[in-house]
């Protein structure tokens, strides 16, 4: 690998003349074939060091088509003649690779030449390296190997195909070292030293074209200052959390290392804070060769907002540093607006935090050793992140991995691809049942049945899981729940939530196996059993849980699902005493992962909107609105990740970019601006456009774009009136709700005083 190759990925002209995207369509795919596999495999002395393996081949006519199909374990970057083919960052990405792996197919035909040179490059990624908490996700193999197809049809009709063979030869590559949680040690001194490459045959898990959105670059941010810490530390900041990599030029000496490290914030002197990383050390260690170099990482990838020039050679100069975001390629489809600028801050964060947490797997975050695809918060965030961009194709892709990974009794694991190993907090109620709850948000959004069909045999295993460990059929009274995860409830003791788990536990029972069932009947299915299951559930859940009609631990969360999931007869009772409970609580939350994704919807069902845009602009600890105030530009874990004093939360388990608590924007989209999906006509074919206007906000401005168009909704406080305004696209209808007047519009833009 020659410098040359680095530095025509970073100059941004070459980079995207030459951008290749994945082909999706089937005709165009070779498949790879599963039985008996050639790979190339990594040679077992290069340990951490990342191979190249070349082919070099000649032409012997006009190519008409030239398709490149590649998959490894590993991650893996391909150049054909010093172009990088694609632009899939750590593909070929995330999937259950004991059952699945994607195979990328690229268009090479223009990169050909008469003689030409195939490089494929490794990496150990979320496969063969450090992944979850010790190693223990780690599959075989130890090694990164790739297979890959390269298909050419000549003019004239004849077809050659290459595949892993005695003709390849690997060297080892530049890259000393990578990992996606400790970063990249790049050595550019690295002598090439070319030999045989070994080919070793395998069966393969299924080889699947790919399933997901392109892991690419999306955006580019220049430092926004230097700062020379009171420790004597150089930093440049971003001005925004980012999920992504840095790109530099330099011109250094021979041998003089650059090390730079990546972290979220500093501590209350002002300094670096990097202990809530934990082992993940997010750190660049680069090793220069005298020219001018322009250096980004290739297989691994940091969450931060700073980062520490921990050694450099020459003088900082911030132009030569590019903050670079990764992301899947998801279509923006969710704006929102309001006059309170700290709420708008608000939902920017939850733009970064699914930004941040949205590569090829919905992770739980991107700095610390964890970045897992954890269910329940997938789960708590979905309907926001269908709001926010189409996640369709993102989330078909990640459930097709969790029915991959759920256990033959049904249960379902706590992160996805399962990695945490064996059955450890699988089967957690308001984690698993993402099983149940994503399928439905992604009908809801794009009103296709498709998904609903594909998963309804892993929504079913998981209810009859459920129904079959209770001590009744009915009731969900055993098993080890995370609970209401990070509520601040039990001031004895902050890690033991105050909401009775098994209280959580029968009421997503319920919900789960009502979902399951209106899956069941737009599929046609009989349902009658799951009726009467649910019945069942609604009956023990009210005698076991709710006294003198309260919840048994009378907390906000447990008000909020009992309204939100429709468990009780006397909702509006319940939502006048959760209204009270906010009340007595100065209008602050209380509630958790759980409790924190229907609070305000519970509210709002129940007649206290005006309650919860109090809760919505509350400014002190602890609220939303808390972190913004403290400088947050994600969505932080907890509702006090730094202190009013500046003091940090506990370190080992402080992220401050964790989009969970960040599905109060579907309150926002659904409410404040009243635009919802109806289950009737599913996929904004009819939908709701229901805003509530509230103490302290004068005007909102929010729209989505549907798979039938622009829906708008914005409303003015204007001299003592509210000046609303609707945009509904071609053939879609909506029921417009404004107070107690219920009324239907069509096409077009429509405005109303009231
Ligand atoms: C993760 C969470 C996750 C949780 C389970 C944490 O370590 O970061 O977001 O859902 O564990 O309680």
């Amino acid at each position: 690998m020659t410098k040359k190759t680095d530095s025509s990925f970073l100059k941004e002209t070459v980079f995207f003349k030459y951008r290749l995207t994945v082909l999706f369509s089937m005709e165009n795919i070779f498949m790879i074939t599963k039985k008996n596999t050639p790979y190339l495999a990594t040679p077992e002395s290069y340990d951490t060091v990342s191979p190249l393996f070349r082919r070099n081949f000649r032409l012997y006519g006009e190519v008409r088509r030239a398709l490149l199909s590649v998959t490894a374990y590993g991650v893996y970057e391909a150049t054909l003649n010093g172009h990088r083919v694609g632009d899939f960052i750590l593909a070929p990405g995330w999937t259950s690779y004991h059952n699945r792996l994607q195979v990328q197919t690229y268009d090479v035909t223009a990169y050909l030449k008469k003689n030409n040179t195939l490089d494929l490059l490794l990496g150990e990624g979320w496969c063969c390296g450090k992944i979850a908490y010790d190693n223990r996700g780690t599959i075989w193999p130890r090694h990164p190997m790739a297979t890959l197809r390269l298909d050419l049809t000549y003019s004239d009709g004849t077809k050659k195909t290459i595949l892993p063979d005695r003709f390849w030869t690997v060297s080892p590559s530049p890259i000393r070292f990578s990992c996606i949680y400790k970063g990249e040690t790049y050595d550019s001194e690295t002598k090439e030293l070319w030999k045989k490459a070994t080919v070793i045959h395998r069966d393969s898990p299924n080889l699947i074209p790919q399933e997901g959105e392109t892991l690419r670059e999306i955006a580019k941010y220049n430092a926004v200052s230097v700062l020379r810490t009171p420790k004597g530390e150089t930093v440049l900041d971003f001005g925004q959390e980012i999920t992504g990599y840095v790109s530099f030029k330099i011109q250094a000496p021979k041998g003089s290392i650059c090390i730079i490290d990546h972290f979220e914030v500093l501590d209350k002197d002002g300094n670096v804070y990097t202990e809530s990383l934990r082992t993940a050390s997010q750190r660049i260690h680069f090793v220069c060769d005298g020219t001018e170099q322009y250096y980004k990482p290739h297989f691994t990838y940091h969450g931060f907002r700073y980062i520490r020039l921990t050694e450099w050679p020459v003088a900082v100069n911030p132009d030569d540093f590019t903050a670079i975001v990764l992301c899947s390629d998801l279509r923006r489809t969710g704006s929102f607006v309001c006059s309170s600028p700290l709420v708008n801050r608000l939902y920017q964060n939850v733009i970064w935090g699914q930004l941040g947490n949205f590569l090829d797997v919905p992770t739980d975050c991107p700095q610390r050793d964890e970045r897992l695809g954890w269910t329940g918060d997938a789960q708590v965030f979905c309907k926001t992140a269908a709001y926010n961009f189409d996640v369709e194709r993102f989330f078909t892709k990640w459930l097709a991995d969790l029915s991959a990974d759920q256990f033959s009794d049904g249960s379902v694991p706590a992160v996805v691809p399962h990695v945490i190993g064996g059955k450890d907090w699988s089967g957690s109620t308001a984690w698993a049942d993402a099983a149940t709850i994503c399928p439905w948000e992604l009908y809801l959004a794009y009103g296709n049945p498709g998904i609903l069909a594909k998963q309804f045999g892993s929504m079913k295993a998981w209810v009859d899981y459920i129904r079959s460990t209770g001590d009744t059929e009915t009731l969900w009274n055993t098993g080890r729940h995370y609970g209401d995860h990070l509520a601040l409830d039990n001031p004895q003791n902050l890690n033991v939530p105050a909401t009775n788990r098994f209280l959580i536990a029968t009421a997503y029972f319920a919900y789960s196996t009502s979902l399951l069932i209106k899956a069941g009947e737009i599929l046609g299915k009989d349902m009658k059993e799951y009726r009467k299951l649910y019945r069942g559930i609604l009956r023990s859940f009210n005698e076991a849980y709710i006294r003198d009609g309260a919840p048994i631990t009378p907390t906000q969360t447990a008000y909020a699902l009992c309204i939100h999931f429709d468990l009780v007869k006397n909702k509006k009772a319940f939502g006048n005493r959760l209204a009270e409970l906010v009340r007595q609580n100065g209008n602050r939350l209380t509630t958790g992962f759980v409790g924190t994704a229907y609070l305000l919807q519970a509210l709002s069902e129940t007649g206290h909107t005006d309650v919860a845009y109090k809760l919505l602009l509350q400014e002190q600890f602890p609220s939303w609105l808390f972190s913004v105030r403290m400088g947050a530009t994600t969505i932080w874990e907890h509702w006090d990740g730094i202190r009013e004093d500046g003091s940090m939360w506990s370190a080992s388990m402080n992220s401050f970019n964790h989009y969970a608590y960040g599905a109060v924007a579907s309150w926002m989209y659904g409410y404040m601006a009243g635009i919802r999906p109806t289950e009737e006509a599913p996929g904004y074919k009819k939908f709701l456009l229901a805003p509530v206007i509230g103490e302290g906000i004068d005007f909102v401005c929010a729209s989505f774009a549907s798979r039938h168009g622009l829906i708008r909704s914005e409303w003015y406080r204007e001299n003592g009136h509210v000046r609303y305004v609707f945009e509904v696209p071609m053939a879609t209808t909506a029921t417009v709700m404004i107070g107690t007047e219920t009324f239907e519009i069509g096409v077009g833009i429509h405005e109303f005083i009231r």
